[in-house]
């Protein structure tokens, strides 16, 4: 059967994809959505971190607001393991609300879902997409379930993951793969995010709230106990980090004691462990005629900068408002995919290198690399104008 329609189709709801349906409608241009899983299953662990610019893309959306358990980060501190250099930043001193906001995917995708359904947005869940065939006037998606659907533009938001995606055109193979999981310290978090650096790889910790409560205890020892919640994400090697994951508890703290150092004091519980790989994948948004990729599904960027989402959301946004600005029977030719393409790259390959440099320069046990690094971040910390560049790339990005 074909279905044929006018409307843009988006492969994929989720943030990137829901952001994408939103700004569309705002901006007049009507959009369907497909997504694979269904509408009561979109469980993940995944804990993000926000820039302020994601915060105002949110915003203009209406659905900052209507999001519950936002946990705002204040200042970050930034060190390297077993040599000199720290430096931190405040969002108090760059004269900014917070620097960045730490968030459950979870809690996202359950009110932008909210949002889709209260704007009357077409979504049609438990609709995985098979195959996409691109077309001069139109390209047409096959769905698993043998439904052929047109759309003049179709826009893959599906993460990168499914049957859809093409080789990257760059791709790098850090052999380090992120253990994540929820901790609680001793010390309260005060809003501090910490990075630090080893030869291994980055370890981060985002202050959030948590469920570490023992069961039985006051409103007040639960609240204490949300003060002292990160999500935890812990860079290893490929061959350490499965063995790391599943140590038993004691074990597992123990470990990151260690590995991580006593700044925020013991380590006291740890949440189930789950691991990701990581990599650089760029695909770029070209994909086909009428075909355009975004967040995930045109770039996978390792997590240390924390830069991937909040690229995929300027896509959606980008994107949306390129469709508003184009004559509707324009919409997905070559001269605005091309226009499209042109206006994100600078963003996405400035924050892919920014991303890259950072995981290779300080995943190393160079001795004449440590002390340059160490060198960089003494800088950070004294000169005020470098601070602000930083803290305006990961807030905003390469166009700051
Ligand atoms: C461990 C980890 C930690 C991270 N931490 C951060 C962070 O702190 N800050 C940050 O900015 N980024 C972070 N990221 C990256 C961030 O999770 C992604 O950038 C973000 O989720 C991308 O959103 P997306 O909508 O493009 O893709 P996804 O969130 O992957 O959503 C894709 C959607 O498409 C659907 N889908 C897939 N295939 C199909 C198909 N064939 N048909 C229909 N639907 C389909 C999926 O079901 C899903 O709902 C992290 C990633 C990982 C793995």
């Amino acid at each position: 059967m074909d279905e044929g329609l006018n409307d843009i189709l988006i492969v994929g709801a989720g943030p990137v994809g829901a952001v994408c349906a939103l700004a569309l409608q705002q901006q007049g241009v009507v959009a369907r959505v497909l997504e694979a899983q269904g509408a009561d299953v979109r469980a993940d662990t995944r804990t993000l971190a926000l820039s302020h610019g994601a915060r105002q893309i949110l915003d203009r959306l209406g659905v900052w607001a209507r999001l519950d358990g936002v946990t705002p980060i204040t200042r970050i501190h930034i060190s390297q393991r077993g040599a000199l250099g720290v430096a931190r930043l405040s969002a108090d001193e760059l004269g900014v609300p917070a620097l960045g906001y730490v968030l459950p995917y979870a809690v996202l995708t359950a009110v932008l879902q909210q949002a889709l359904a209260e704007s009357c947005i077409d979504v049609e869940y438990g609709a995985a997409v098979a195959r996409i065939e691109p077309g001069v006037a139109c390209a047409t998606v096959h769905t698993a379930g043998g439904r052929a659907l047109t759309a003049p533009l179709v826009v893959v938001a599906d993460g990168g993951r499914g049957d859809t995606a093409p080789v990257p055109r760059f791709e790098r193979d850090y052999d380090q793969t992120a253990v994540v999981c929820e901790v609680q310290t001793e010390l309260p978090h005060a809003n501090q995010a910490f990075e630090r650096f080893t030869p291994e790889g980055p370890a981060a910790l985002l202050p959030k709230g948590g469920r570490y409560a023992p069961q039985g205890d006051s409103d007040f020892l639960r609240a204490e106990a949300r003060e002292r919640s990160y999500a935890l994400v812990w860079t290893a090697r490929n061959v350490d980090a499965q063995r790391i994951a599943a140590l038993p508890d004691d074990a597992f703290l123990a470990a990151l004691y260690r590995h991580f150092g006593g700044r925020q004091g013991l380590f006291l519980h740890a949440g189930p462990r789950k691991t990701f790989p990581l990599k650089l994948a760029w695909t770029g948004s070209e994909a086909a005629a009428r075909v355009v990729r975004i967040g995930n599904a045109a770039q996978t960027l390792h997590p240390v900068a924390g830069q991937g989402f909040n690229i995929g959301l300027r896509d959606a946004w980008e994107l949306a408002s390129l469709c508003g600005d184009t004559l509707a029977d324009e919409i997905g030719d070559t001269a605005m995919l091309a226009a499209y393409a042109r206006g994100r790259r600078l963003d996405v390959l400035g924050g892919a290198g920014f991303t890259d440099f950072l995981v290779r320069v300080f995943s190393n046990d160079s001795a004449p690399l440590r002390q340059a690094r160490g060198l960089g971040l003494l800088a950070l910390e004294a000169l005020p104008p470098l601070k602000a560049f930083v803290a305006r790339r990961m807030m905003f990005g390469a166009r700051g």
